[in-house]
């Protein structure tokens, strides 16, 4: 079993094999689900409603226990409206961003059961949020949107001042499953401290990965992971066969995420997992990198994790093949373009 480390729980982190084994049927309607109640997004809550109340039980199915996500969103915007953090008259759309505990692309409203609903919220006061993972058991956590929906969560760079929502009640860890043509893996993100992406995003990076592997660049090849976030495309890497993947981020919790996700990954990997130092007392950005953490398989190094800044990471590098740059789309990363292209031999440097 594995503790959250962000509630200590022991449900919110599965290993991959047991979310990959169930992904396909976990949203999906039983043969006893209400059907779909297709909710106008823009209609006022008591239009939807016909003068009933909500509470956990509407648009219940008896035989599953699960709800539509109308449902879901239907009990928490009664909750807001109570509170007064919605006017009278908001309709389902004002609720937020409902991001499901396990992100993978679905073709149909998903139904949702305990805990499978991590909320993205702008305007939701601390005492709302807590009410409604208390009252609504579909909802996870409740995390409060900072800022501009454009602006992303994490850091630009390591000069720059982080962005975090705030987890305001319950817990933010969710995962979403990364699919490649060799396979599948399970990232796990603490969701108001790390960038939500979505699966058209997730494709693209998957997509990189795909041509690079065509050109000879992945298998058997060093690669460096240098802005990996929670490990998507670095330990995708190591599935796909590279020799040795170096993972980097200069953002705490982006690190935290990765040593979670190889222990997750763990058996899909086929790797051991060596912790070198512990994370809680390292400060938030990190400069000269410090290398945290190694994956092995038979005695060989499959992946190093480093804490520190990109530019200084291509001083403790020998040599790699490929160098991953995946900054944020608002930033310039043509320093680091520069710097590794002197590091990589006779490979590339690739900008996602
Ligand atoms: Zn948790
Ligand atoms: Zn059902």
């Amino acid at each position: 079993m594995i503790m959250c480390p962000t509630c200590g729980g022991p449900d919110c982190i599965r290993p991959a094999e047991d979310v990959l084994d169930s992904i396909y049927q976990m949203y999906m309607a039983c043969p006893g689900c209400p059907p779909e109640p297709g909710w106008d997004k823009q209609a006022p809550l008591a239009a939807l409603l016909h003068g009933d109340t909500v509470d956990e039980n509407t648009l219940l199915c008896s035989s599953c226990r699960r709800r539509a996500l109308d449902g879901v969103m239907g009990h928490v915007l009664a909750v807001m409206l109570e509170h007064g953090d919605r006017e009278e008259g908001a309709g389902l759309a004002l609720v937020g961003t409902p991001l499901i505990s396990c992100g993978f692309p679905i073709m149909y409203p998903p139904r949702l059961g305990q805990g499978d609903l991590v909320l993205i919220a702008d305007n939701v006061h601390p005492d709302t949020a807590e009410d409604i993972v208390d009252r609504v058991p579909e909802v996870r956590g409740v995390v409060l949107r900072v800022g501009d929906q454009a602006h992303s969560v994490g850091i630009l760079d390591p000069d720059s001042r982080p962005h975090e929502y705030t987890l305001l009640a319950g817990c933010d860890m969710r995962c979403d499953v990364a699919m490649s043509a060799l396979g599948e893996l399970v990232i796990y993100k603490s969701q108001s401290r790390i960038h939500i992406e979505f699966p058209r995003e997730s494709g693209h990076k998957m997509n990189v990965l795909g041509k690079l592997d065509l050109e000879g660049l992945l298998a058997g090849r060093v690669v460096v992971d240098g802005m990996c976030g929670p490990g998507t495309l670095g330990l995708m890497a190591v599935l796909m066969g590279a020799s040795k993947v170096i993972l980097n981020d200069a953002w705490r919790p982006a690190i935290e995420n990765v040593l979670l996700n190889l222990e997750v990954n763990r058996g899909l990997l086929d790797v051991e997992v060596e912790r070198l130092i512990p994370t809680g007392d390292m400060p938030l950005i990190g400069d000269e990198p410090v290398l945290v953490a190694r994956a092995s398989r038979g005695g060989n190094t499959i992946a190093e994790v480093y804490f520190g800044d990109i530019r200084r990471l291509a001083g403790v590098v020998d040599d790699c093949d490929v160098c991953l740059i995946d900054s944020f789309p608002t930033a310039d990363p043509s320093e680091y373009v520069k710097i590794w292209n002197d590091k990589v031999s006779c490979g590339k440097v690739i900008v996602i």
